[in-house]
């Protein structure tokens, strides 16, 4: 469905709305000026908080389960840390600050997208939300049908291109050819393939895949290796895949599968901000939601606004989904798992 006049006002309505809300919490609270320091204080907290936690599981003053969760937590704010630094949110002037803490911010995200090319499919996000070039929410499966092929995609982006390489690629091909992507999209399509996962990303996916076959092979008894070897490998492999790789997977399954399903996709028109996405913060939810730092309830604020960071969108949610209901900003729109996550419910 085109966007109409109507449609642009209620974007621009719901645009204010947030504005002046932003506005108010800053002249409310003062501490909100110092962005810089805010932006680099978390970090610093995230990396020392996920570093104590290690050292305690290392010394077996802490089980692996707690672990694996702390670290998930902590690492689902490094994941809204790197989005406001893709935002240029913090340190302006200094291009230093910004690649040390984009290089932490990766880091201790192994299995994510190298943020300098996530940069730029994030802007292409902004702009083609919804569409089939929306390749930042294609890859976390935005826009399939449910399925068990969904559900093993959802954490994991190597599967998830793999899974649909040629069917990805044949719709890139016509995309291109129909205009909708340019030879600079296809450039860094080209540069994301080769580079996108390296040197970190690719290697970490082999060694968790590597970890969890010895796992499964120990554990049932199956004898294909020798198994001292198997278990030299899984106890050297353990500190690895506890600290660093699997929190970063169950962070991203609950992260992907939230984004994944709150983006609309498929029937959304170009800057149709009010469509691109629903909230979704039903109480089942929360789960998901603790490990991607209540993405479900505040990304929506961050289409009509972009320009803050994630921890005022928090401040700001409350009076955000007053002005979304007003305005009929849909909540917890379930059946779109149904439609492939279409908008439109007659689809
Ligand atoms: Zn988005
Ligand atoms: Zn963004």
């Amino acid at each position: 469905m085109p966007l109409t006049s109507i449609d642009q006002e209620k974007i621009k309505r719901i645009t204010s709305a947030l504005r002046n809300e932003h506005d108010r919490l800053r002249s409310k609270y003062k501490l909100l000026k110092f962005q810089d320091i805010l932006g680099l204080s978390i970090l610093l907290l995230c990396i020392v908080s996920i570093g104590f936690a290690s050292m305690y599981w290392l010394k077996g003053q802490m089980s692996t389960v707690f672990l694996v969760l702390w670290v998930a937590f902590w690492t689902s704010i490094l994941h809204e840390l790197e989005h406001d630094l893709i935002h240029g949110l913090y340190y302006k002037k200094s291009k230093l600050m910004v690649n040390l803490m984009t290089l932490l911010v990766w880091i201790f995200r192994p299995l994510t997208l190298n943020p300098w090319i996530r940069k730029y499919w994030h802007h292409h996000h902004h702009q083609h939300s919804g569409k089939v070039i929306d390749i930042e929410e294609r890859g976390v499966t935005n826009g399939e049908k449910w399925s068990l092929k969904r559900l093993i995609m959802t954490p994991d982006l190597l599967f998830s291109f793999m899974f649909r390489c040629v069917r990805i690629i044949r719709e890139i091909k016509a995309e291109y050819s129909a205009n909708r992507l340019q030879a600079k999209d296809m450039k860094m399509l080209r540069k994301t393939l080769i580079f996108g996962f390296m040197p970190i990303g690719i290697p970490a996916y082999l060694v968790f895949y590597v970890w969890v076959i010895f796992k499964l092979l120990l554990a049932f008894d199956v004898s294909i290796l020798n198994e001292d070897t198997m278990i030299w490998w899984c106890s050297a492999l353990d500190p690895i895949i506890y600290i660093f790789v699997l929190p970063n997977y169950i962070r991203q399954f609950c992260l992907h599968f939230i984004t994944s399903n709150m983006h609309y996709y498929g029937d959304v028109a170009d800057g149709d901000v009010a469509r691109q996405t629903q909230v979704l913060n039903a109480w089942w939810t929360w789960p998901f939601q603790l490990f991607c730092f209540n993405f479900g309830s505040t990304h929506s604020i961050h289409h009509f606004i972009v320009n803050e960071p994630f921890y005022t969108r928090q401040l700001s949610m409350k009076r955000a989904h007053e002005v979304f209901r007003k305005e009929g900003i849909k909540f917890n729109d379930i059946g779109s798992f149904f439609r492939g996550n279409r908008y439109s419910e007659s689809i």
